[in-house]
Order: structure tokens, then C-alpha cells, then sequence
């Protein structure tokens, strides 16, 4: 049970600070980093303070970890996972006017019909977009859904489209809660090539990125690239990567961090993937301790650790 613990909260601390550290670098070229930060960015405080930074304090996550909140505490309430309720925290927490909201996630929370029917309106804003908009979204909160002890799959899909009706958007959130569960519950990860069948399903686009994850060079996934910024399947595939090749909790966060682009969410999804994977006490708490809002982190933990080992 203590390892079980220790996987739940590495998951959930290591989405926090990854989106945390990430925001440092979020939107950023090479060229940026070099100027902005001349011997890198490792700690919150170094996190330059330009106009779109400034605006959190420093230790402060993103909307990536806001909206993994915002399901978190819906299924506690709920005692298991009910669509209208977490459809309801999304749109409340889109009321408060958030920083950093995604734009497609904005569009179909602003929705007046939102809360009554979620899967429609999540269905008309992607068909509006010619079934082209696939943002990263769904994949930035899904960590939490790993956690759930059955039904990942199904609850993966359903909660990644009540914003993000694409099938990359489905498939990608529910291989990686797929790959959290199995780190967190200790069973046999899925393979490579189950992977690939498991993205197949959805999206014939997914294999593509599940491959580029397997290349040990994580600038091959070009994700400073403008025109895929932002891009589901770029996300996945930062993610996976961490899985097959970082050593460690640290050093894939700093490495996701170092590579610029949406790097608050590429480390969001990388970081829960690592943090299931090497638990909690692999983190080094000066990230877990630097967290301005951890009390929120540990209330949800214990609220889904109490509803699973009940
Ligand atoms: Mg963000």
C-alpha cells in the first residue's frame, strides 16, 4: 500500500512541477533560452519574469494541473466519475477568467450549453474547426485518470472529449492514463507495439509519434516547431519519450523543460508519466516543497487514495 501511495503522489506532484517548471520555458526557441537563461533553468526562481510569466508567482502551476484539479475533485466528490459534474468544475473554473486557458478549451467552455451537454458542443466546436483542431488539452489533465482503479480507458476518452473531440486528442490521453495505471498499479506496462495497436484504434496519425518517442534524441520531436506548438500527438510524443529515456525524475524534467515549446505541458504529461513510473520519493523535494499551492495536491491525493482502497 505504501508503494501504491507513493505512485499516486509521485503522478500528481510530478504533473504540478513539471507544468511548473515548464512555464519557464513554455513558448520558447533555442535562441530564447539562450539568452533568457545562459546556464539553464533548474529551480522555480529562475523563471524569467517576462510579461506572460510574471503573472504567476513563482512555485505556481498552469491551467494544465488546474483542469487535472478540476476532475480530481469532481470523481472525490462524486465517489466515482460522473461527466456533468467534472463538465461543471471545467466550466466554473473557465469563470474565474483562468490564466492560460488553450484556446480550443476556451471556445467550448464559453459555450452557453456547455454544462447541459458537454460532448455536443465539445462534437460542434471540432467539426467547426474541420475536424482539423487537435490541441494538447485533454492530454495535459489526463494524469489523474490513471489513477482510476478500472475503466481507464472508456473514462479516459469520454473526459478528454468533453473538450477535445478529435480521435488523436482521444487516443493520446488514453495511452498515457493506460501507462500510468500500469506504472501505478504495478501491473505489465503496455509494449511498443501495443502502443501502437492502442493508438491505431483511434487515429491512423498516432503511430507516427509513438515511433519518433522510441528516437533517443529528444530534439528528433522538433517541438519548438511553430506550426505543431500546441499539437496533441507532439505532447504524446514528448511524453513517451521521457518514459523510454530518461534515467530519472529530474532528468527528463529538465530535459522536457530544456526543449522549449509548449513546455509547461510537454513536462505536465511527461512528469506524471515519470513520477508514476519512479514514485514520489524519487522527486527531489525541492520541487515538490517549492510549490506555493501543494495543500490542494495532497487534499486530492488522499480523497482519491481513500476512494480506492475502499
Ligand atoms: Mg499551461
Amino acid at each position: 500500500m505504501e508503494q501504491l501511495l507513493n505512485k499516486i503522489k509521485g503522478a500528481i506532484y510530478g504533473q504540478a512541477v513539471g507544468d511548473a517548471l515548464g512555464l519557464g520555458t513554455e513558448g520558447m526557441t533555442d535562441e530564447d533560452m539562450a539568452w533568457k537563461y545562459p546556464s539553464g533553468i533548474t529551480h522555480y526562481g529562475d523563471i524569467f519574469q517576462d510579461r506572460h510569466r510574471k503573472r504567476w508567482k513563482i512555485g505556481d502551476w498552469t491551467d494544465d494541473t488546474d483542469m487535472m484539479l478540476c476532475i480530481a475533485n469532481a470523481v472525490i466528490e462524486d465517489k466515482g466519475v460522473n461527466l456533468t459534474t467534472i463538465a461543471r468544475n471545467f466550466k466554473e473554473w473557465a469563470l474565474g477568467e483562468p490564466m492560460g486557458i488553450g484556446e480550443n478549451t476556451f471556445k467550448v467552455l464559453m459555450m452557453g450549453d456547455y454544462v447541459d451537454n458537454p460532448l455536443g458542443v465539445s462534437e460542434k466546436v471540432w467539426k467547426k474547426s474541420h475536424c482539423q483542431s487537435a490541441a494538447n488539452g485533454g492530454l495535459m489533465r489526463t494524469s489523474i485518470v490513471g489513477l482510476f482503479p478500472k475503466a481507464v480507458e472508456q473514462c479516459a476518452a469520454d473526459i478528454c472529449r468533453l473538450t477535445h473531440y478529435d480521435p488523436r486528442c482521444v487516443g493520446s490521453c488514453v495511452i498515457v492514463s493506460e501507462l500510468i495505471h500500469a506504472l501505478v498499479y504495478d501491473k505489465q506496462c503496455p509494449s511498443y507495439h501495443q502502443m501502437l495497436e492502442l493508438g491505431r484504434k483511434y487515429d491512423d496519425r498516432i503511430g507516427e509519434y509513438i515511433d519518433l518517442s522510441r528516437n533517443g534524441d529528444i530534439r528528433a520531436l522538433e517541438l519548438q516547431d511553430d506550426d505543431t506548438v500546441g499539437y496533441t500527438l507532439k505532447t504524446l510524443a514528448a511524453g513517451l519519450w521521457a518514459y523510454w529515456h530518461a534515467k530519472s525524475f529530474e532528468e527528463g524534467l529538465l530535459e522536457v523543460v530544456h526543449a522549449g515549446g509548449d513546455a509547461d505541458t510537454n513536462a505536465a504529461v511527461a512528469c506524471a508519466i515519470l513520477g508514476a513510473k519512479y514514485g514520489f520519493n524519487a522527486i527531489p523535494s525541492e520541487y515538490t516543497n517549492g510549490l506555493i499551492y501543494k495543500e490542494q495536491l495532497d487534499s486530492v491525493i488522499s480523497g482519491i487514495y481513500d476512494i480506492i482502497c475502499k
